[in-house]
């Protein structure tokens, strides 16, 4: 660049107006020259305008002792797990924060985490999601993976998953880029053997590697209103980068993987199993699980791309009985409490007995449900009373025992004047 302009004068910065002679560089375009003093001071300027962005965007990360305390209020047992996601969670903002405070001294990148949990079926997988993202006050977004189909299919676009997440923020595109995804069942989209078949795999392997480019990082084309793209429809561009993708699975049968891995099978670990309890049975399950390695993934049908991508992995246990009376008492809203509330609207106290939850835990662990069966059993035992009582004015307590539970009775009502009718 040459130091004199066409009017023969000195160069200098169009900003700051330091002449060239000062002894800094000097970048020209389209008529305008900035000096590098001007171009560090912009630099600063856009990176606090970032990071005041980011604070609107996300709140401060908890750390994690304090992230696992919050999720202790809501999620019961699980401890393995919940200390997981504490620190991956943490990890994963402060990831976030810190590649937008750029570190010019420091060129090291962190790259993306996301999660995979292992466990029976309606043990709190996606209550710990909806919890975190919930304390985060991030938005959030749950999918089943069954419904998810490759482009060309029937079935959704991968890119629908955004579509819920970028609706549940009201379409605030920077919020959505910092948000939660849970993919429910990712187990169900196992390819059925390891070895590439011939015959291509659509159900599976199409969906695991459509899959892949979100939860990787990718600019998606997401169409607004959800549904199959049309070359009519302006989509929007969600840069996934930094959405947490928190993947969840049954993953019935895998212990056999994990089991022959771990030659377990060969010193009588089976032939032992027939003698045990249904209650040692889930114990030695949860034991076999919380050994899972990425290959019995890759095993069992996942690829190894999608592995690769999910580095964080957590197992959570089956619920015992104790864990299930737990979770009918404890967490700030659990069953008994929302049902108490609602019979002190009515002016009427309600009493579970200890032996009546425990019951209550014990017909759900034969179920095999985990906790989700808990809401409906206590709907069909209240239903009824319900019905009959909030049309009454003149009760005063209701006592749920063992025999309403056993259904060998209707729960006891205590009148306002203390006299006890069945
Ligand atoms: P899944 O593991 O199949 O994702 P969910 O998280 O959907 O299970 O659990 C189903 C329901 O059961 C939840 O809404 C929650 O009320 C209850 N639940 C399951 N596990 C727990 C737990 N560990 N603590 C508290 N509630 C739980």
């Amino acid at each position: 660049m040459s130091e004199i302009n066409k009017d023969n004068k000195e160069l200098k910065c169009s900003f700051c107006g330091k002449p060239k002679s000062s002894g800094k560089r000097f970048i020209g375009g389209g008529g305008i020259i900035i000096c590098s003093d001007c171009i560090r001071s912009s630099n600063d300027i856009l990176n606090r305008l970032e990071q005041a962005e980011f604070k609107h965007t996300i709140k401060p990360v908890p750390k994690p002792q304090n992230i696992k305390k919050f999720l202790d209020s809501y999620v019961m047992g699980q401890d393995q797990a919940k200390k997981v996601l504490s620190v991956a969670v943490y990890n994963h903002y402060k990831r976030i924060q810190s590649s937008i405070i750029k570190h010019s001294d420091d060129d090291v990148e962190l790259q993306k985490s996301n999660i995979l949990l292992l466990g029976p079926t309606g043990t709190g997988k996606t209550l710990l999601a909806q919890t975190l993202a919930r304390m985060l006050d991030v938005p959030f977004a749950i999918a089943d993976a069954t419904t998810l189909t490759e482009a060309g299919y029937v079935g959704d676009d991968v890119e629908n998953i955004l579509v819920r997440l970028l609706q549940n923020c009201s379409y605030d595109v920077k919020r959505a880029e910092c948000g939660i995804v849970y993919i429910d069942e990712i187990d169900k989209i196992a390819r059925k053997s390891e070895n590439k078949s011939i015959t291509r795999d659509v159900s599976g392997e199409g969906v695991q590697q459509a899959l892949l480019k979100i939860v990787e990082g990718t600019i998606a084309n997401v169409p607004p209103e959800g549904g199959r793209k049309h070359p009519q429809q302006e989509c929007i561009k969600v840069d996934t980068t930094n959405i947490l993708f928190i993947c969840g699975g049954a993953f019935d049968g895998i212990e056999q993987i994990i089991e022959n891995r771990i030659n377990k099978k060969n010193i009588g670990f089976t032939s032992n199993e027939t003698k045990l309890s249904k209650e040692e049975k889930l114990v030695n399950k949860d034991k076999i699980f919380a050994q899972v390695e990425t290959h019995d993934l890759i095993k069992y049908g996942l690829i190894p791309e999608l592995v690769g991508r999910l580095p964080i992995i957590s197992t959570l246990d089956h619920l015992t009985v104790d864990d299930l009376v737990h979770i009918l008492v404890e967490p700030k809203n659990s069953l008994v409490k929302q049902y108490k509330k609602m019979f002190s609207l009515e002016n009427i106290e309600l009493i579970f007995e200890k032996e009546a939850l425990q019951e209550i835990a014990r017909i759900a662990l034969n179920k095999a449900s985990g906790a989700r069966g808990l809401r409906a059993m206590i709907e069909s035992i209240l239903t009824e009373t319900m019905f009959e009582m909030f049309s009454e004015d003149k009760i005063k307590q209701c006592v749920v025992d063992l025999d309403v539970v056993k259904k060998k009775s209707k729960p006891k009502f205590i009148l306002k004047n203390s006299k006890e009718i069945a």
